[in-house]
């Protein structure tokens, strides 16, 4: 019937990554009308001729404009995954990225087999890092903080769909908020974009909060903040892991250097571009609380 095969999945899909022309057209397609339909991939292939009722084509429709207007898939689809996780996500919080896997698997390396390490997440947002070492070290205990309640109110629902109960969400801009406890491990994924790069006004970005993504003149300012205050916050021989931009990673060394922490080492993610750098707490015992 031709009205039918108009309005068929097959035809649907064709035509929405037509106009979608991004690099992934025909995938992001198919995930808005899953979303849509409420159906795996496999599904939508194998019935690729069904046809679609009017009011599933007019919902896939909306969705498919609000793509066209450049709104990121993950704030469409209201979740992305991440470290195997999967995550809620909405315009409160930055899309987790792959390359901040790359973090995860330096905290996870650090911690190992060690048992009731305490780990402080900076700025966790949707919760991702937090979550994906809660996940993987179910015996460590972790402190999550964000500047933000709405970013926090959407880790802890992470959280809790996850299952998670070994982490702590806590409202602070940085340390401010935290009380005289020292960590392990501090990792943190804070905006390191210089507040005039382009690409704040280009793609994704542009619907990101801005918060969690620029940091004054050379995208250091919150890196700067984070690495002077952090040896009051860390154990004597506790490792600070910071994630940051491509062409950053040998400013964060010299700040690193400079608050006197050392075994600095940066290590590159999945594209081959400097993305984490860590660094430990020389002291072996501690001058402050605890
Ligand atoms: N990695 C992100 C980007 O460049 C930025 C995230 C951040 O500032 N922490 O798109």
């Amino acid at each position: 019937m031709l009205g039918a095969f108009a309005n068929s999945i097959k035809a649907t899909l064709l035509s929405a990554s037509a106009k979608l022309k991004t690099a992934e057209a025909g995938y992001e397609a198919q995930l808005l009308l899953q979303h849509v339909l409420n159906v795996n991939r496999a599904w939508l292939i194998a019935h690729e001729n069904d046809a679609l009722q009017p009011n599933i084509h007019a919902a896939f429709e909306a969705l498919l404009n609000r793509r066209l207007a450049g709104e990121p898939m993950a704030y469409i689809l209201g979740s992305r995954e991440f470290f195997g996780l999967d995550l809620l996500v909405t315009p409160d919080t930055l899309i987790p990225r792959p390359d901040t896997e790359t973090l995860v698997e330096a905290a996870l390396a650090k911690i190992l087999n060690n048992t009731n390490l305490s780990i402080l997440d900076l700025g966790t947002g949707t919760g991702a890092i937090a979550l994906a070492i809660a996940k993987n070290c179910p015996q460590v205990s972790i402190t999550a903080v964000d500047a933000s309640n709405a970013a926090l109110e959407v880790a802890k629902k992470n959280a809790q769909n996850l299952n998670i109960h070994n982490v702590e969400f806590v409202l602070s801009n940085w340390f401010n908020n935290l009380s005289n406890q020292r960590f392990d491990v501090i990792v943190s994924n804070p905006p390191y974009i210089e507040e005039n790069d382009d690409h704040l006004t280009q793609g994704d970005l542009r619907f990101e909060p801005i918060s969690a993504l620029a940091s004054g003149a050379d995208g250091l300012d919150d890196i700067r903040q984070i690495i002077e205050n952090c040896l009051v916050y860390l154990k004597p021989q506790g490792w600070l892991m910071m994630e940051h931009g491509y062409n950053q990673a040998d400013q964060v060394a010299d700040l690193m250097a400079q608050s006197g922490l050392n075994n600095i080492e940066t290590i590159q993610d999945l594209g081959g571009n400097n993305r984490v750098t860590i660094s430990k707490n020389p002291l072996i015992v501690s001058t402050h609380w605890d």
